[in-house]
């Protein structure tokens, strides 16, 4: 084992208050790309970017195109938790993780059986009527072509955070607690760019900020200890 898995595991084992943050690095490993990744097949069947395509305006105005990106590029129902997630629900359950924030929809980590999981950007397990709010789960769309429909007749929508729209700041305010209380915050599978991931690290006040990143990110320079790792090897290990 090297030096840096070395000092991971080292904090853990000292630690009763590890916060994961993570993002959709954490999920590659389970078959999920990025979305924002290109890739030939995207570019040959989309006419817009997918920063646009997960837009709530984009959703408003070309739902059946929306739903056609979504289903075939968001939504992964046969995914399967990756050893990251294992290892996180590990730790939870012996009382040395808090919780997970999670800047992906699948519900991995959920399916490893980690419970305290704050999903900043909603998931792509839950839906609900535009109309009479009436949930619904991912049978919806297994049952449906194209745009899902309510009983009532109303839209049904994916209860996730599109482009445009606010994140909920009653999972910011959880996921700002929880991270300004922890003692250990580790930081994996995301380079930090996407909002409001950067914003939220900076309420930790600990000395043991771990990053695992295959790649450098732009808040190297803030992390204790940095490991150049897949994340699911790293915590694999431990
Ligand atoms: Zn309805």
């Amino acid at each position: 084992m090297d030096d840096t898995l070395t000092r991971l595991k080292a904090a853990i084992e000292n630690s009763g208050n590890i916060v994961f943050f993570g993002g959709a690095g954490v999920s590659t490993e389970s078959g999920i790309p990025d979305f924002r990744s290109e890739d030939g097949l995207y570019n040959m069947k989309y006419k817009y970017p997918p920063e646009t395509m997960v837009s709530y305006s984009f959703f408003l105005n070309n739902t059946e195109e929306f739903y056609r990106f979504y289903r075939d590029k968001l939504l992964h129902l046969d995914a399967q938790p990756n050893e990251a997630h294992r290892a996180l629900a590990r730790l939870e359950k012996q009382g040395k993780l808090k919780a997970v924030i999670t800047q992906n929809i699948d519900g991995l980590h959920q399916k490893a059986g980690s419970v305290n999981v704050i999903e900043l950007h909603g998931c792509s397990g839950r839906y609900y009527c535009m109309d009479c709010s009436m949930a619904y789960t991912s049978d919806i769309l297994a049952e449906s072509e194209g745009v899902p429909f309510c009983r009532c007749g109303g839209m049904v929508r994916p209860d996730v955070v599109l482009f445009e729209e606010a994140l909920d700041m009653r999972v910011i305010d959880k996921a700002v607690n929880v991270i300004r209380d922890a003692d250990v915050l580790i930081v994996g599978g995301t380079s930090l760019n996407v909002y409001p991931a950067a914003g939220l690290i900076r309420y930790y006040t600990g000395d043991m900020h771990i990053l695992i990143n295959k790649s450098e990110t732009p808040y190297d320079s803030c992390a204790n200890l940095i490991i150049r790792e897949n994340i699911g090897e790293a915590l694999g290990n431990i």
